[in-house]
């Protein structure tokens, strides 16, 4: 099994664009830790080999105190069998980060920290909502670092109307000179049910222009390669030996075990989604009632997932493994599809197979849908 994902579905308060599944209310937290021991220990027989990758996202899981982690921890380890040399990622948000606490992780065994900046700017981060201010995402960094936690991942936004071109670039050279080793970079999209929606439907705010957001792309693409990180995957970059694992075997099409409420999970060409509601996701644990909903993926819906996870990364679509995996007409169709991508040079050819071209990853959605069965 390659990776073990825990959802942590509580939050301090809620992000303005955010449409993820979480709870502003702890009251449920110890019920909610239980059920997650309750799953990791009902999911435990659907791994066959070590776990390499424990990530705790969410949600805000640098809510947690050391007792509720080392009730998880405990609880992991009694049920899977994991690598010796695991990379275990805690998102974390700046707020939440003391040395206390990040002594804590180090004690359990977290060796990864994904830092929830999003912006150095205090007035993006009262748009965003966030809980945090800039002075406490930097000290934040410096502090993780003091206490010897070198593979860091920070994540930041562009693309939105407050963020000119002149801050972008504060925002990258901060990270530079900060010495983060990881960055996740993502362009603000407006989902339906977000404070952001309400605030654009009722004309309070502006979406950028299409112009504005891939000229801050490009800017990123740019800098970042000059300082040396490598765009491994259309939003993420990392300096030689930091490249995240967890999410570069999801890429991969690897195995993976969701926990917690509206966690996913795939295995053995299955994929399974939890409930996204804490109380009933307790509940059902409790009573041993169905918590989950689960479909068997048919080999178009595998011939999909495999050309959208492999598109989006620097490795592409290795075609061997296109032709081994999938049927001779499914070969065929993405033989005529990617002709018609080569010759609109939206997609080149390498060694192995193929990736987005440098016009292509800006507009890798529509590309990646042109492959599509
Ligand atoms: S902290 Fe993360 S999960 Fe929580 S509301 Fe903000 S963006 Fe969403």
């Amino acid at each position: 099994m390659a990776g073990l994902y825990i959802h942590i579905p509580f939050c301090k308060q809620k992000c303005s664009y955010c449409d993820f599944h979480f709870s502003t209310s702890l009251k449920n937290k110890k019920a909610l830790i239980q059920a997650l021991c309750s799953e990791i220990r009902l999911r435990s027989s659907l791994t066959k080999t070590p776990i390499e990758t424990i990530y705790f996202g969410g949600g805000t899981p640098s809510l947690l105190n050391y007792d509720d982690l080392k009730i998880l921890f405990d609880s992991i380890h009694s049920n899977f069998d994991i690598c010796k040399e695991a990379e275990i990622t805690i998102e974390c948000n700046p707020d939440d980060i003391n040395e206390i606490k990040l002594s804590e992780y180090k004690k359990l065994g977290i060796n990864r920290l994904s830092i929830g900046v999003q912006s150095f700017y205090d007035e993006d981060l009262c748009f965003f909502n966030r809980a945090h201010s800039a002075k406490e995402a930097t000290k934040a960094i410096l502090l993780s670092q003091d206490a010897g936690f070198e593979n860091i991942t920070v994540d930041l936004i562009y693309g939105f109307s407050m963020l000119t071109q002149k801050k972008w670039e504060n925002n990258l050279k901060k990270i530079e000179k900060l010495k983060i080793p990881h960055l996740s970079a993502y362009t603000l999209t407006i989902e339906p049910k977000t404070t952001l929606n309400y605030l654009l439907k009722t004309k309070k705010i502006n979406n950028m222009s299409d112009e504005l957001v891939i000229q801050q792309f490009q800017f990123l693409i740019d800098y970042t390669s000059s300082i040396g990180f490598e765009q491994y995957e259309i939003s993420n970059f990392a300096k030689q030996g930091f490249i995240s694992k967890h999410n570069s075997n999801y890429w991969l099409g690897k195995e993976y075990l969701g926990i917690g409420p509206s966690a996913h999970s795939y295995v053995e060409n299955k994929r399974f989604w939890n409930l996204s509601n804490n109380a009933i996701y307790i509940k059902s644990i409790q009573q041993n009632t169905p918590f989950y909903e689960e479909e068997w993926i048919n080999e178009n819906m595998a011939y999909n997932e495999f050309v959208l996870t492999r598109l989006r990364t620097s490795w592409g679509i290795n075609y061997n493994e296109l032709i081994i995996k999938f049927n001779v007409e499914i070969a065929r169709h993405f033989n005529s599809k990617s002709q018609i991508l080569l010759e609109r040079n939206l997609i080149i050819k390498t060694n192995t197979g193929f990736c987005l071209s440098k016009q292509g990853i800006f507009i890798a959605d529509s590309v990646i849908s042109d492959l599509f069965i």
